[in-house]
């Protein structure tokens, strides 16, 4: 329903390949999902199993940490067992300190890698940073890769702080630490993408991020990255925390930014739950770009919050059920239901808003609350359809939506899908 879109500020687009693969970031791109995955890297078989998990959720780039010789070693080995599964999600490689060496020992590493993460902040002190940069980007420029410079506050390079920290003492009213830290990372990201191309890699070929784990903090640094700069960004609140403080700090974050049309690719950083998949900051990524109307990955469950009316969790159990199954189904129905990812699911508690909402949604139920006749009408593309009674109203829903997508999406539903509503960038 909402057509004020953020318009896009304007940015260098980065092309990541692997073979056919190719994603764009910034230009006109969509903004692209990634993740990263926190197996050890020298463990092939389960890292290829985690990479094709957030691949499959919809990461469309996944980063390794290459932190070992033995992970160097073995990212060769994993891109070819992920070409072999048919996973052409291009791989970015994540290095600290040791980059620069793990890379001139194995360069079938770099190869194999689409894009090369590097952090200023953790190549070394004095002439030695500079020496290890040129040789990480002198590796990047070898292998025809483009580069992520990385800022983080948490290794934040020292040498730009006590310059940026002298200055302001020279100030006549010295700005506070805070605001000389956000300088700090900023200079330290610019001045390392301006190095990088002085050594010879393309505007093109870098991405910037700079990332903290303060909400404030992060919109005041993107904004002045954003300012400064035509450089693709990366964004991402760094170390977000577990749960739904960690998903809420995201959303808050990245949400104002996006708004302000800064960002190119997104990373959610939350710490998984003992029992929830790594596969989580995905889904949270693409929620927070589908909500904003930015993108769409997998159709939407509108469902309200429940109240006095509602007097059993039936309602709550049927809304998280046609979420699950959304989510099951959009593997296979993503190629053979193209557009699909546009539809609108409604799952309602009672008929103050039920019937409303319903009408609203491609697709919509509103169970009886409290007092209302047992029966749960079904709007289909505004219309009432149906009445569904009895013990069988969650099995007979989910076949109507079975229907529906059949009949709407995909060469059925040439018409529909051109109808699908198209997000501006
Ligand atoms: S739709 Fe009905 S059940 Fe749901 S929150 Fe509103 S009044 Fe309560």
């Amino acid at each position: 329903m909402n057509s004020d879109f953020p318009s896009r500020r304007k940015s260098r687009q980065v092309l990541i390949r692997h073979r056919d693969n190719i994603v764009r970031i910034g230009g006109d791109a969509p903004i692209v999902v990634q993740s990263m995955t926190n197996t050890d890297t020298a463990d092939i078989d389960t890292t290829v199993r985690q990479v094709c998990t957030l691949a499959d959720t919809g990461s469309e780039l996944v980063r390794v940490t290459v932190n070992t010789p033995a992970a160097a070693k073995a990212v060769p080995h994993i891109r070819e067992r992920l070409d072999q599964a048919g996973c052409m999600v291009p791989l970015v490689g994540d290095f600290h300190y040791n980059g620069h060496k793990l890379l001139a020992d194995e360069p079938a590493c770099a190869e194999a890698l689409s894009k090369l993460r590097i952090n200023p902040g953790n190549v070394g002190q004095g002439e030695k940073r500079d020496n290890h940069f040129a040789q990480l980007v002198d590796m990047a420029l070898r292998f025809g890769k483009p580069v992520r410079i990385g800022v983080n506050w948490g290794s934040l390079d020292q040498q730009v702080l006590a310059r940026l920290l002298d200055t302001n003492q020279q100030r006549p009213m010295p700005l506070p630490l805070p605001r000389v830290m956000q300088e700090a990372l900023v200079a330290s990201a610019l001045e390392s993408a301006q190095a990088a191309e002085t050594l010879g890699l393309s505007a093109e070929r870098i991405v910037l991020s700079c990332k903290v784990s303060e909400v404030q903090e992060l919109i005041a640094v993107y904004r002045a990255l954003a300012q400064r700069g035509d450089y693709a960004l990366h964004l991402g609140l760094t170390e977000a925390g577990i749960g739904s403080k960690g998903i809420v700090a995201s959303a808050a974050a990245l949400a104002v930014l996006l708004q302000e049309g800064i960002g190119d690719t997104i990373r959610v950083s939350i710490t998984p739950e003992p029992d929830v998949a790594r596969a989580e900051e995905v889904r949270v990524a693409q929620e927070i770009l589908q909500t904003m109307g930015l993108r769409a990955f997998t159709p939407m469950v509108t469902s309200c919050p429940g109240c006095g009316r509602t007097t059993s969790t039936f309602f709550q159990q049927l809304a998280a059920r046609i979420q699950h199954y959304l989510r099951e189904a959009m593997p296979v129905w993503r190629v053979q239901y193209p557009g699909v990812e546009h539809m609108r699911v409604a799952v309602m508690g009672c008929v103050v808003n039920g019937p409303g909402e319903s009408k609203m949604a491609n697709i919509g139920i509103s169970l009886p609350g409290t007092d209302e006749t047992p029966a749960a009408p079904v709007y289909v593309d505004g219309e009432k359809v149906a009445t569904l009674r009895g013990e069988r109203i969650a099995e007979r829903f989910q076949a109507m939506i079975e229907d529906y997508v059949r009949q709407h999406y995909g060469n059925a539903g040439s018409e529909a899908k051109n109808e699908a509503k198209e997000f501006p960038r």
